[in-house]
């Protein structure tokens, strides 16, 4: 079994499927490529694996090294006859996995896929006519009437099979606060008993603690959504929401399968004509955005929560994201990158597409000619202030710099640079 993003050995299919044909070697790789990620996601990683092994009575094998000879190498030093994965949706993983496959292939093994860290399967939700679905709540429906099995508990005896391991990848010396993966259980049944019946009214609400906190643990499968969405009832309205809130995230993963181009290009190729900014004074506009010195104090109070604890709520998410194409007119690349340096849950799918959305460029949910006004969204989403104030303590000081840019002056050049990218498409 060769775990990637479902580290956890309850509710796991392939798993159980593995463990139902004979003795199973549970295998990680740490692969080269991780290096790239964020601290924060590194820490987490460390700590998933680290809970993993646990649940596995020590008998987790990790080796680093590329996942082809890895693979290969260990299926050959225990003699099996096939590698267990959890389906990857992603442009890296389908890459890796199709080399992995080939190369089990010609020593007579195979890799077999069962199950992914989805709701519903991405490339299963299909119009009747086998079509895609661009738009997201046609999806929704037809992935509701899709459906998705119970969860099924942890294999009884496993019977692991024992290898030499490797240490645990390095973890990343941070000052976040990380979530503890062996508690994910615990948290989902403390937010399903405290905060979901109210969740439809408090989720946008950045300074309120109401929605579940679980990004981060789904995005290494610690906890499959497959148990959220069975144990909440979409007769009741806070349940019905969070439940369509996962249906964005398998919408995002669907999107990515069909259109691996999309990770890093924009989704709409019309938009590749947008004239944005890139040279100098952009970068040093940029800069001051990660900072959280804008000036805009929703926009700073998110940027300083990502940066401190790794996490950002999702209203401010869409706001800041707003601010960076709308108001300083740069690629909504920069952001995304950044994005993925520090969050926790950075993933690629929902964090691409999430921006995407807010700079107009992906999935129709936002046009680009829909511009947030960070003032007017401070006002409605943190009418009292608590929010800001909390991650500005200098906000009513002379230390809390000006706005740098005047938002309704802004707001017209992204409206002109818009219609010239219409014109142009005429
Ligand atoms: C610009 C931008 C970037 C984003 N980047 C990421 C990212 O890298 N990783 C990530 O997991 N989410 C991302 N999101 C979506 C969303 O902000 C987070 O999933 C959410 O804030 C996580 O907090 P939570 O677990 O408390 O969410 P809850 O409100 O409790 O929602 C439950 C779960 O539903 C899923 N979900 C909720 N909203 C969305 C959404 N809009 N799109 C996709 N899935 C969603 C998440 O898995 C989340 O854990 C991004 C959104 C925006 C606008």
């Amino acid at each position: 079994m060769w775990f990637r993003r479902d580290l956890r050995v309850d509710d796991h299919p392939a798993l159980a499927e593995a463990c139902a044909v004979g003795e199973v070697l549970p295998l990680f790789v740490v692969d080269p490529a991780f290096a790239s990620a964020g601290q924060p996601r590194r820490a987490l990683l460390h700590d998933c694996l680290a809970a993993l092994r646990d649940a596995t009575g020590g008998a987790l094998v990790l080796r680093h090294g590329d996942p082809v000879d890895i693979i290969t190498g260990v299926a050959e030093e225990v003699g099996a006859t096939t590698v267990y994965v959890s389906k990857d949706a992603g442009p890296y993983g389908r890459a890796r996995d199709a080399a992995v496959a080939d190369a089990l292939r010609a020593g007579g093994r195979r890799l077999r896929g069962v199950g992914s860290p989805y709701a519903v399967e991405p490339g299963t939700v299909r119009k009747d006519d086998g079509g895609a679905y661009a738009v997201f709540t046609p999806f929704s429906k037809r992935w509701r009437a899709t459906g998705w099995a119970d969860p099924i508990d942890a294999p009884a005896d496993p019977g692991w099979i024992e290898a030499p391991s490797d240490p645990l990848p390095e973890r990343p010396e941070i000052e976040l606060e990380v979530p503890d993966p062996a508690a994910a259980g615990a948290r989902w049944q403390e937010f399903r008993a405290a905060g979901l019946d109210g969740y439809a009214d408090r989720r946008d609400l950045p300074a309120v603690d109401g929605t579940s906190r679980l990004s981060p643990l789904l995005k290494y499968g610690v906890l499959h959504p497959r148990r959220l969405l069975v144990e909440s009832d979409p007769s009741i309205d806070g349940h019905r929401v969070f439940q369509s809130e996962l249906a964005w995230r398998d919408f995002y993963a669907d999107v990515l399968l069909r259109r691996p181009d999309t990770a890093w290009e924009n989704l709409d190729r019309r938009f590749d004509r947008i004239d944005l900014d890139t040279g100098a004074a952009a970068r040093t506009k940029f800069e001051r955005w990660c900072e959280g010195r804008t000036g805009f104090p929703i926009v700073d109070a998110g940027m300083r929560q990502l940066a401190t604890t790794g996490w950002m709520h999702n209203r401010v998410r869409m706001i800041v994201a707003s601010f960076l194409v709308k108001d300083l007119h740069l690629p909504w690349q920069w952001g995304a990158r950044w994005f993925m340096q520090h969050l926790l849950d950075g993933d690629l799918a929902s964090n691409n597409h999430g921006w995407q959305w807010a700079a107009g460029t992906g999935t129709d949910a936002s046009p680009y000619f829909r511009v947030f006004n960070p003032t007017a969204q401070q006002e409605r989403w943190d009418p009292t202030g608590e929010y800001v104030r909390r991650w500005i303590p200098e906000l009513d000081s002379s230390d809390y710099p000006a706005p740098m840019v005047d938002h309704a002056a802004e707001r017209r050049e992204a409206l002109a640079r818009y219609q010239a990218v219409k014109a142009a498409a005429r």
